[in-house]
């Protein structure tokens, strides 16, 4: 039987989707696991996407649209950037994509190939890597924890070869929450000019902030590097809507032509009805949201403040995203486990309690719980923990 291409070899799976499998096989045989693994809102999307949803299918909205996507919501993102950052993309320099991930995927074959490295700072949202190898580069791992999980552009100007094309940053950071602050991002700018590199950009946790925190892009930057920035977001955390499949890319035309051509013979473009519910997201009430936030900021307290609680565990405050990412080097010796997967198995084992392994992320000795779960779920999960991690 013919194998896969070698490609598949070098690529790792998703860890955060193997955790919610393993968790999901658990809950079927009737466990009850408190499942602190996903990356999605608990909340449903708005009332008023549904209603866009439906109506789209009502109207036939049913055709093959342009690979970027449908042009009113192009225009709503454009215009949307313009009025935040003040940059001068046009709809053309939008594309919509399946979810940010296939955004992201569609720069990295736009962009990268063999012989070509691109920094990644660590811990980074797991398929950075992957998506970088599947397109034959190289990713390079800039390692923060000794920096507070800020990713610094002098940790990343020591890593340049002359083989480097690119950084990806993601701010607010899945898994830590860390927000990259603007003169850093600034500081990546200069670098990207003085090296001739891309910038990508993932802010997908760009509404997730908390203590009235701001949002830091490297749109503000766009002037100076509006011909090597790629920015990209989704509509799946932001609005609940993780199912529908909608996100998007913003980049100078000549960039967004290259990724387009990827998108033409991939999946084509993101499924019409979405798009249509999509442009309701942005241009409907955005009470939901509000609501949402203001509920992530008071679980974010109740899970920091249980994870604090706990000998043998270190975590800091996250400013942003939904997920707090503890040291838990200190549990290892009352576990009897030598690493964070050892952690989370037995968690998941002995207390019922689903994590993600810092290893998924390029950082061992840290867990992620995302606290997008119930505040009564997250405090017996809190004291699940205490109860196991007790001397
Ligand atoms: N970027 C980051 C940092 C994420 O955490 C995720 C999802 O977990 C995505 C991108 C992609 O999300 P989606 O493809 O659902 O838009």
């Amino acid at each position: 039987m013919p194998g896969p291409a070698r490609r598949i070899g070098a690529v790792k799976p998703s860890a955060t989707i193997a955790v919610m499998q393993e968790a999901d096989r658990l809950r079927r045989e009737g466990i009850d696991v408190i499942d602190f693994g996903p990356g999605e809102p608990d909340f449903d999307a708005p009332e008023c996407v549904k209603r866009a949803a439906h109506e789209a299918i009502d109207r036939n909205l049913s055709h093959y649209l342009p690979t970027r996507g449908l042009p009113e919501l192009r225009a709503a993102l454009a215009e949307s950037y313009k009025s935040r950052y003040g940059t001068d993309y046009t709809p053309d320099e939008v594309m919509i994509s399946c979810g940010g991930k296939n955004a992201l995927f569609a720069a990295a074959l736009a962009l990268f190939g063999p012989g070509d490295q691109v920094i990644v700072p660590s811990p980074y949202w797991v398929s950075f890597p992957e998506q970088i190898r599947l397109a034959g580069a190289e990713p390079v791992i800039q390692p923060t924890r000794d920096e507070g999980f800020v990713a610094r552009a002098s940790s990343a100007a020591a890593l340049i070869s002359p083989a480097t094309k690119g950084i990806i940053l993601c701010s607010p950071s899945n898994p830590t929450g860390v927000v990259i602050p603007q003169e850093e991002l600034s500081s990546y700018a200069d670098l990207a000019v003085e090296h001739d590199l891309f910038l990508i950009f993932d802010e997908s946790y760009e509404k997730f902030l908390y203590d009235g925190g701001a949002h830091w892009s490297l749109a503000s930057e766009f002037a100076r590097v509006r011909d090597r920035l790629v920015l990209v977001s989704t509509f799946s955390k932001s609005y609940a809507m993780t199912g529908y499949r909608v996100g998007y890319a913003i980049a100078d035309q000549g960039i967004l032509s290259a990724m387009a051509t990827v998108q033409g013979h991939d999946a084509t473009h993101a499924t019409s009805i979405a798009q249509a519910a999509a442009v309701a997201a942005l241009r409907g009430p955005q009470d939901d949201l509000r609501r949402m936030i203001a509920e992530y900021g008071r679980r974010r307290e109740i899970m920091v403040e249980g994870l604090r609680s706990i000998p043998g565990i270190a975590c800091t405050r996250p400013d942003g995203a939904f997920y707090a990412f503890p040291s838990v080097e200190g549990l290892y010796r009352r576990l009897g486990v030598d690493d964070s997967v050892g952690v989370a198995a037995r968690l998941l084992r002995d207390a019922r309690i689903a994590v993600v392994p810092g290893e998924a992320f390029g950082c061992p000795g840290y867990v992620r719980f995302s606290y997008a779960l119930a505040a009564d779920r997250i405090r017996e999960g809190i004291d699940r923990l205490r109860r196991i991690a007790a001397p």
